[in-house]
């Protein structure tokens, strides 16, 4: 995106008009790699950064808090942030409508504090195509079988449910190279020490 003397624009269709000094970040990767676990590592260490938190149809697991790990909505809720142009980006993943309130992204984008949005790889496409210089850093498994070992871990599925989950991460992997920058989760420690590296920077 370019001014009108072809310099390019911080977020402006985000931001729409506001300069900000702060870089949106945006964490995402293969479903079973961690992130939610970065997150919440983030949430206890550094208040200074603010976490997005995501309006989904998706009911409540057991210790989750409305309002801290998402704001949770009726079908006809979310119909409505999504006709309304309330939603920075959404997705359907498993079964489920997740998306990012467009308001306080802003709100925080514009006041210079660091932001961090936790979503699938869809929504990370969707947010490269409205905020075009946000940072986007991709979560990768330590290897191959690790994220397998992750996957099927809980025995339960049938083998073709498993095969199914792993060629949709194989895919998941191969959207990596679409980011800005792989971290490695070798351990939850060091990707938050590298993430808020990358955001501070
Ligand atoms: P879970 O149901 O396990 O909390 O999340 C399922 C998936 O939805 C995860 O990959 C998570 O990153 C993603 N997700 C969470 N919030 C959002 C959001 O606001 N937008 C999008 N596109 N994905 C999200």
């Amino acid at each position: 995106m370019t001014d009108s003397s072809g310099h390019r624009t911080r977020g402006a269709a985000l931001v729409q008009g506001v300069a900000g000094d702060a870089r949106l970040t945006v964490l995402s990767g293969p479903s079973g790699v961690g992130k939610s676990t970065v997150v919440a590592g983030l949430r206890k260490t550094r208040p200074d950064i603010w976490l997005s938190v995501s309006v989904t149809t998706r009911p409540p697991r057991p210790g989750e808090v409305d309002g801290r790990e998402y704001h949770f909505v009726s079908e006809g809720s979310f119909d409505q942030l999504v006709e309304r142009g309330e939603l920075l980006e959404w997705a359907s993943f498993a079964g489920y409508r997740y998306g990012t309130p467009r308001a306080p992204v802003v709100e925080r984008v514009s006041a210079g504090v660091p932001a961090l949005l936790e979503i699938d790889i869809e929504g990370a496409r969707q947010v490269r195509r409205a905020v075009p210089d946000a940072l986007l850093v991709f979560l990768a498994p330590p290897s191959w079988d690790e994220l397998v070992r992750r996957l099927t871990g809980r025995g339960t599925e049938p083998p073709e449910v498993i095969a199914r989950r792993l060629e949709l991460a194989a895919n998941e992997i191969e959207a990596g190279r679409e980011f800005d920058i792989t971290l490695v989760n070798t351990s939850v420690k060091d990707v938050c020490r590298q993430l808020v590296a990358l955001m501070m920077a």
